[in-house]
């Protein structure tokens, strides 16, 4: 994900450290398989829109420190 190029490698070492260590892939609320969607310890996303291949649809959650909540309401 991240080029390691002279100076740039500490940088690289700390968001390797940081972040790609901790990432994991998202599990559908629904059926549990796996999608598409990364994401990191430190993840914070209200409403996302989250779409697994298994249901084939779009839905819409919120992602709070690696825990998934679907939401049950819609805001427009
Ligand atoms: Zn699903």
């Amino acid at each position: 994900m991240f080029a390691v190029k002279g100076g740039a490698k500490k940088r690289a070492d700390c968001l390797a450290n940081e972040c790609t260590a901790k990432s994991v892939w998202v599990n559908c609320p629904v059926c549990h398989n796996k999608t598409k969607t990364k994401i990191y310890q430190d993840t914070l996303a209200l409403r996302f829109p989250m779409y697994c291949p298994k249901c084939k649809k779009e839905m819409r959650v919120d992602i709070i420190r690696r825990k998934i909540y679907p939401c049950t309401k819609v805001y427009k």
